[in-house]
């Protein structure tokens, strides 16, 4: 037979509700207390929920890949970022991940095509919280790996924007004064990569005046003693190692024991 529910059950049904309301309607109460009264949990239970990540307290260190479009930034990114220890992020490739259904990616198309920057607030910004998943994801660790960034600070705003969080150590500038050369790699890229700001050269020849006019003065902004010029007409491999052995002769300030492994990594990879 059934046993019949007293009042003293419904009583205790009724307090557990409102027990369950209460917490849930109280934002502040999450995580493992929440959890632990919804389901009567040991106080020993181990955290539902990671801690958050903590404030950035040191600077990235990072090496900038810096061009002109189809100097070939992409390509050497890619390469550094395979390298262990080293957090390559393009911040063209960020904007290429937006859904282009949601404002930000409207943003990003009506920009690109018609070969301006997006402005620098939202870049620094989109940037910024894809690094900091990175962080939280624990694919790049600030306080061993070293920061590859392609593609940003693209302009003077943005560098200083970017200067509470970078460190930069080094800028690699790929240099290729030939700018129908340039052209010529840009129109291959749009075959080959799909790219639809590369498909036309009213496009990329005003993708090139905007690099002149907007990112040239990002040089000037380091200063000569941090930039690397490499020839960026040179093949790929040479380029690469021009990097790399600057590289292994970098140590990073405050982390600098740390970065040396970096570093050595780089040292393997040119081996
Ligand atoms: P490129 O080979 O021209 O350097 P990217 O993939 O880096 O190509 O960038 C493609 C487009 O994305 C740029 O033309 C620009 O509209 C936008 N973009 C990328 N990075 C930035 C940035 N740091 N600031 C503003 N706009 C950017």
């Amino acid at each position: 037979m059934q046993k019949k529910a007293t009042g003293a059950f419904w009583k205790k049904k009724e307090r557990r509700r409102q027990l369950v309301i209460g917490i849930w309607s109280f934002p502040k109460c999450v995580g493992r207390s929440r959890a632990r009264a919804l389901f009567s949990l040991p106080k020993n239970f181990p955290r539902l929920r990671e801690k958050p990540i903590p404030s950035q307290s040191v600077k990235y260190q990072t090496f900038l890949i810096f061009g002109a479009p189809g100097s070939g930034k992409g390509t050497q990114g890619k390469i550094l970022g395979s390298i262990p220890r080293f957090f390559h992020c393009a911040c063209g490739d960020v904007f290429r991940s937006l859904d282009t259904r949601t404002p930000l990616g409207q943003a990003f198309l009506k920009y690109s095509s018609r070969g301006e920057l997006v402005p620098d607030e939202i870049t620094v910004k989109l940037w910024k919280v894809r690094i900091e998943d990175a962080v939280g994801a624990h694919v790049f660790k600030p306080d061993i790996d070293w920061l590859v960034l392609d593609g940003i600070p693209r302009n003077v705003g943005q560098a200083k924007l970017t200067e509470e969080i970078i460190d930069v150590k080094k800028v690699f500038h790929l240099s290729c004064p030939d700018r129908d050369a340039l052209v010529a790699r840009l129109k291959k890229r749009a075959l080959k990569d799909n790219r639809f700001d590369d498909a036309n050269e009213e496009v990329i020849r005003r993708r090139l005046a905007t690099y002149e006019a907007e990112s040239k003065p990002v040089l000037e902004y380091y200063g000569a003693d941090l930039i690397e010029v490499i020839d960026a007409t040179q093949p790929p491999v040479k380029v690469l190692a021009k990097i790399l052995s600057t590289i292994t002769g970098c140590n990073g300030n405050g982390n600098g024991q740390i970065h040396a492994y970096a570093s050595a990594e780089a040292e393997n990879f040119l081996a």
